[in-house]
C-alpha cells in the first residue's frame, strides 16, 4: 500500500538558538516551523502531531507562538478535505507543548496513540513546564474514556503497526519516551522522527562547532545522553530515504547523507514530490 504524507502547517514559534544546537549562538532569536503531518492512502486519515495550543501558552517557555488563523488544525485538514471527525488515529512523536496541544479538538472516538513511558514522563516533573496542564489533563480524561487512547510500549515491542505500511518505533532520543512514526510510500521508507533532529543544516550538514567527520551536532535538549542523542540520529541517517522532523523542512537521504530538502511550501505528497522541482540540492 503507498501511503501519502501531507504536511500541516501549525505556525512558527520563535526560541533562542541554543535551544536549537547545544551552545549555538546563545541569545539569538530564530524562528523556527512546527509541523503536523496527515497520512492518506490507508484505511482511515492518521494525524501526526497536533501543535501548540496558543500563542499565549508558548511564553511558559519564554518563546513566542506564530500561530495564526490559517494554521488551525482544522483549517489545515481542510485544505485536504478532511474533517476532525474524519481522522481515526492521532499519533505523538511525543507530548511536549508544541506537539500535543490541539488533541481536545478532536472527538474522543478519534484515538489518540502514545508510547506508554511518554505519558509517564509527562506526569514526572521532570521536565515540567515543557509538558503544560491543559494538554495532559486532557489526555487524563482520553485514559478515562472507552477507546479514546491506545499505548504503544515500544521499549520492549520494537515496533507496533497502526495498519500495514503505517507504524511506530522507539526514538530513542529527545524524551524517554518519543517515538518515530515510518511510513511506507511505496517509494521509500520515510520517518516522521519529532524532535530527535531540529534542523538539519547545523546538525548534520554542516555541524556547527563539530570537528570529526559525519559527526552529528546534538541538540540544546538534555533529557538522554548525547552518545544516545547522536546514534539514534546517525540511525534515522541510515535507515531512510525521507526525514520528517516537526521543526524543519524534510530531508531526502541517501547513504546517510542530505542530499535533498523539500520547500517550505509543499504542493503535493512525499511520495508524489521526490522527483519533482521541490526537492532542491544541498
Ligand atoms: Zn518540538
Amino acid at each position: 500500500m503507498a501511503l501519502e504524507i501531507h504536511i500541516l502547517d501549525y505556525g512558527d514559534i520563535e526560541l533562542e538558538t541554543s535551544f536549537l544546537v547545544l551552545g549555538h549562538e546563545c541569545g539569538r532569536v530564530r524562528r523556527v516551523r512546527t509541523y503536523g503531518f496527515l497520512i492518506l492512502g490507508g484505511p482511515w486519515p492518521v494525524v501526526v502531531d497536533t501543535g501548540y495550543r496558543d500563542n499565549a501558552i508558548m511564553e511558559s517557555l519564554g518563546m513566542r507562538g506564530l500561530q495564526f488563523h490559517d494554521n488551525m488544525i482544522e483549517q489545515q485538514l481542510a485544505k485536504h478535505g478532511v474533517k476532525l471527525g474524519d481522522v481515526r488515529y492521532v499519533l505523538h512523536t511525543h507530548l511536549h507543548i508544541d506537539h500535543a496541544g490541539k488533541d481536545d479538538h478532536f472527538p474522543m472516538n478519534t484515538t489518540v496513540v502514545i508510547n506508554r513511558r511518554e505519558l509517564e514522563c509527562s506526569v514526572s516533573g521532570l521536565m515540567h513546564p515543557q509538558y503544560p496542564k491543559p494538554d495532559i489533563q486532557h489526555l487524563i480524561e482520553r485514559l478515562h474514556t472507552q477507546d479514546a487512547l491506545r499505548f504503544m510500549d515500544l521499549e520492549l515491542t520494537g515496533a507496533e503497526e497502526i495498519f500495514p505500511g503505517l507504524w511506530c518505533e522507539p526514538a530513542h532520543a529527545h524524551t524517554e519516551g518519543s517515538m518515530n512514526v515510518i511510513v511506507d510510500t511505496g517509494d521509500g521508507l520515510a520517518c516522521i522522527c519529532g524532535d530527535v533532529i531540529y534542523n538539519f543544516n547545523d546538525q548534520i550538514v554542516n555541524q556547527v562547532r563539530q570537528t570529526q567527520y559525519m559527526e552529528p551536532q546534538v541538540t540544546g535538549n538534555h533529557a538522554g545522553s548525547k552518545r544516545g542523542e547522536k546514534a539514534a540520529i546517525k540511525k534515522l541517517l541510515m535507515n531512510f530515504k525521507y526525514l520528517l522532523p516537526v521543526h524543519d523542512e524534510p530531508a531526502l537521504i541517501e547513504h546517510g547523507r542530505v542530499v535533498g530538502r523539500l520547500g517550505r511550501r509543499v504542493p503535493g505528497p512525499v511520495a508524489q514530490t521526490v522527483s519533482n522541482r521541490d526537492w532542491f540540492p544541498v
